[in-house]
């Protein structure tokens, strides 16, 4: 868990006094009126897109539930607060594209922004192979001509800059090679580095479709040249979660911690009845729409009365996983970042063997370090235990070679001190889904059956672009006359 536990309890105690209103109960036999709660809006999920598309129907003068599953809102923004120092730490979302989007969305909470800083003074990154204990001595290319080349390829699909809603039916070719040949044909090996960095969690992402490469890295992505001189160009808020503690405070009593939905019924118009677990028991909302905003996974969406178009759909989905999580005592020095370079991987540009430890970052702290960890694409999920065993056995490969310093034998002295599973992230679909349609037919459900669908999925894993396209997305659905009909943001 991140942190967050004093928001948390004081929802506990609050007991959803809501959930009184009068109700409107059709048909649900074994829920009291005293259990329901009726309203304009159910967002599905309290992440980023979640919380966004809650506070934006809010504002809008709009009633509003959200259903989160976690004990806090905030999905992977995770923010550890050092208990001496009072420093945070961020095991989760770092840092945002400097879009009017984000700044308004920060102002909105009165939370102030910062230029981010991606280096920590002092602090040297090492290339070692975790897998073998061997330190690595990678080449240094030229990165940043090798982004300029890049972003000239990016510029071709200016389709791409907003979400995944305007992917033509007929998709050009390059887009669906998987990233690896991409990079080979357009010569980008030096940029390899840098679309690892920010694209580990991806696993092999070599095998990626392309597509979904550069709808991950726009025009707006934070340029390597700019972010490694410290110029402008990407926030940070000393604390990320903040916003969602005022978010949540604002919710409140109407954001269900620690809940599930149980089932759904979307078959009259104008009406969505979700049954949802919670932990002072089960509560039945009735509202006019719903915004799902979670990994739309099928298993993910236990609950939900998909229907015969909606299933198809969303069974193609396919998750990675990733774990991160914060340790002292390791033994690795305080001014090194150690990253995971496969020296022996060199067909498919030395990404390293999968599952592992992707890097292991040195912290403004001094003795902490986070570190995260990924599955490859046959595992999907681990426990806490199997990881902490995986970065145990990395740890004691890197001290028998010599590679840090101190006894094998010492390399199990660590502590987790925060650990928080990202899984399952970066869902994505296979290149011959997307040749075949696959994001038109997403795309088409938006507004059928008085359900909306924004978040990842829909955009790619940048907050800024998740929050405008939210935005646009809870403004075009209470418009007039969007109630009932599909909805196009194109
Ligand atoms: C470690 C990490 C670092 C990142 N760093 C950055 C960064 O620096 N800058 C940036 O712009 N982006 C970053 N991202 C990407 C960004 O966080 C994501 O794109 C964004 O959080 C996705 O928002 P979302 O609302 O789609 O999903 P989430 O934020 O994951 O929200 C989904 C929410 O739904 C809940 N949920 C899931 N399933 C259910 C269910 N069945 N029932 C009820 N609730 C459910 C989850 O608990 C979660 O709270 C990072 C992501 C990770 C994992």
């Amino acid at each position: 868990m991140g942190r967050s536990p004093r928001i948390l309890l004081s929802i506990a105690s609050t007991a959803l006094i809501g959930w009184t209103a009068a109700a409107l109960i059709q048909g649900n036999t074994d829920i009291s009126q005293q259990n329901t709660l009726n309203v304009d809006v159910c967002v599905i999920g309290g992440g980023a897109a979640g919380t966004y598309s809650a506070i934006k129907s809010k504002d809008l003068n709009k009633t509003v539930v959200v259903v989160e599953q976690q004990d806090r809102l905030g999905g992977h923004t995770t923010t550890y607060v050092d208990p001496v120092s009072n420093t945070s730490i961020e095991l989760g979302v770092a840092e945002y594209e400097d879009t009017s989007i984000v700044r308004e969305w920060f102002a909105r909470f009165k939370v102030p922004l910062y230029q981010y800083n991606i280096t920590i003074p002092g602090v040297t990154s090492e290339y070692m192979d975790f897998h073998s204990g061997q330190i690595a001595t990678p080449e240094q290319g030229d990165l940043f001509g090798a982004w300029d080349a890049f972003q000239t390829q990016v510029a071709r699909y200016p389709f791409l800059d907003y979400s995944l809603d305007s992917v033509p039916f007929l998709v050009p070719a390059d887009l669906l090679l998987p990233f690896g040949q991409f990079i080979t044909k357009y010569n980008l090996q030096d940029a390899v580095p840098y679309f690892s960095l920010y694209g580990e969690a991806w696993g092999n992402f070599v095998t990626l479709p392309t597509l979904l490469a550069i709808k991950y890295f726009p025009p707006s992505f934070f340029n390597p040249a700019t972010l490694y001189s410290g110029a402008p160009g990407a926030l940070a808020s000393k604390d990320n979660s903040l916003i969602y503690e005022k978010a949540t405070k604002e919710l409140e009593p109407n954001a269900p911690l620690s809940s599930t939905v149980l089932s759904m019924d979307r078959s009259a118009a104008g009406l969505v009845k979700i049954t949802v677990q919670t932990p002072s028991g089960k509560k039945l909302i009735c509202a006019k729409k719903l915004i799902s905003t979670i990994a739309p996974l099928i298993d993910n969406l236990k609950g939900f009365d998909l229907n015969e178009t909606e299933s198809p759909i969303f069974n193609k989905f396919r998750g990675h996983s990733w774990y991160l999580g914060l340790v002292n005592t390791s033994g690795v020095p305080d001014n090194v970042t150690l990253i995971n370079y496969g020296i022996n991987n060199t067909n498919n540009f030395n990404i390293p063997v999968l599952p592992g430890v992707y890097d292991i970052f040195a912290t403004v702290v001094p003795g902490l370090h986070f570190f995260s960890f990924g599955g490859n694409d046959s595992q999907p999920s681990f426990t806490q235990s199997q990881v902490k065993t995986n970065l145990q056995d990395t740890l004691t490969r890197l001290r028998a070679t010599g590679s840090i310093p101190g006894s094998s034998e010492a390399a199990k002295a660590f502590n987790i001190i925060d650990f928080s599973s990202h899984t399952p992230y970066e869902v994505y679909v296979s290149s011959e889904q997307i040749a075949k349609g696959f994001y038109n037919k997403l795309f088409a459900l938006q507004g059928q059956r008085n359900t909306y669908w924004t978040g990842a999925a829909f955009v790619t894993h940048n907050s800024a672009a998740i929050w405008n396209y939210t935005d646009q997305l809870v403004t075009k659905m209470w418009s007039e006359g969007q109630s009932t009909t599909a909805l196009s943001l194109s």
